[in-house]
């Protein structure tokens, strides 16, 4: 379906580009007169969403660290050139291409235990790569500080995460983390993952919430949602989707995907490194 574009018109402080773009002002109107800071919570994507997109992603970066063995390299090469046509393969359905992105990821994490990666490398290549996306970082301090928990839903890697957040003082209490957790031995190097269900880039819809997360979130039924994938849609169950205000970073290598965007997001920002002001304009308007 084709959409009329409605720019948003957001103050000049929010958006440096002006480039917020929404498929029904009215849609997103109502839903935004609903929200209140006591009933509202937010789920969000941690690669390119979190942070600003720079091509590489919490599992490819070790790649290209220059601290990983060249064999290391041409074997995660390998296992990239097999799988990835198989994530942006739309055609294929949900199954098929779930079971192809399991395979990926832990054939990856089985070359990551194999050459041994050590905690430290993990901590000195995340954080040399991963920054956080302009605008989220305010928008992250002003959620603790209205007390609204954040749900970081990533298919990357739990330690990786913290690791960013916690070097650039965001690690706040309100945030809870679901994503791959790796475990280490007493010298910290990996020896696998702590868990059987591993969440990849298309099986967001399969994670459990803990009992913890799951009684924060009870009655808080209104939910904003941050993606970059058009699979992130699935960190909502589709029954929340009318309480749902989903946002959708719409980076360069998406551009083609920009009309399922916003058939999928009620805004869309286009933008790679930036914009994350985009959560704080929504705050302002929650708060008032
Ligand atoms: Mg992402």
């Amino acid at each position: 379906m084709s959409h009329t574009i409605h720019p948003i018109e957001y103050p000049q402080k929010y958006s440096h580009s002006m480039s917020f773009l929404t498929p029904n002002p009215t849609l997103l109107e109502s839903k935004l007169s609903r929200f209140t800071p006591e009933t509202t919570r937010v789920v969000t994507d941690f690669d390119s969403t979190l942070t600003a997109d720079n091509g590489k992603t919490s599992w490819s970066l070790f790649a290209d660290s220059g601290l990983m063995p060249e064999s290391y390299v041409v074997r995660r090469q390998v296992l990239k050139d097999r799988y990835y046509p198989y994530e942006i393969d739309l055609s294929l359905s949900e199954t098929e291409r779930s079971g192809y992105m399991r395979d990926w990821w832990i054939g990856h994490l089985e070359l990551l235990v194999e050459y041994g990666l050590h905690k430290d490398i993990l901590e000195q290549v995340v954080n040399h790569e991963m920054k956080i996306r302009t605008g989220m970082d305010s928008m992250l301090q002003e959620l603790e500080e209205l007390s609204i928990p954040v749900l970081v839903l990533s298919a990357g890697i739990t330690q990786s995460i913290e690791s960013v957040l916690r070097n650039q003082n965001l690690l706040f209490q309100e945030i809870s983390i679901a994503s791959n957790s790796l475990i280490f031995n007493a010298e910290w190097i990996c020896q696998w993952i702590d868990t059987k269900q591993i969440i990849h880039v298309c099986n967001k819809d399969e994670w459990d919430a803990s009992e913890n997360v799951q009684e924060t979130f009870k009655a808080r039924t209104n939910i904003l949602l941050f993606g970059d994938s058009l699979d992130d849609i699935k960190m909502i169950r589709n029954e929340e989707r009318d309480s749902t205000i989903a946002v959708g970073f719409c980076t360069s290598n998406r551009v083609h995907q920009r009309e399922k965007f916003l058939d999928t997001f009620d805004i869309v920002v286009e933008s790679n490194t930036g914009d994350g002001g985009v959560g704080k304009f929504l705050l302002e308007r929650i708060k008032s």
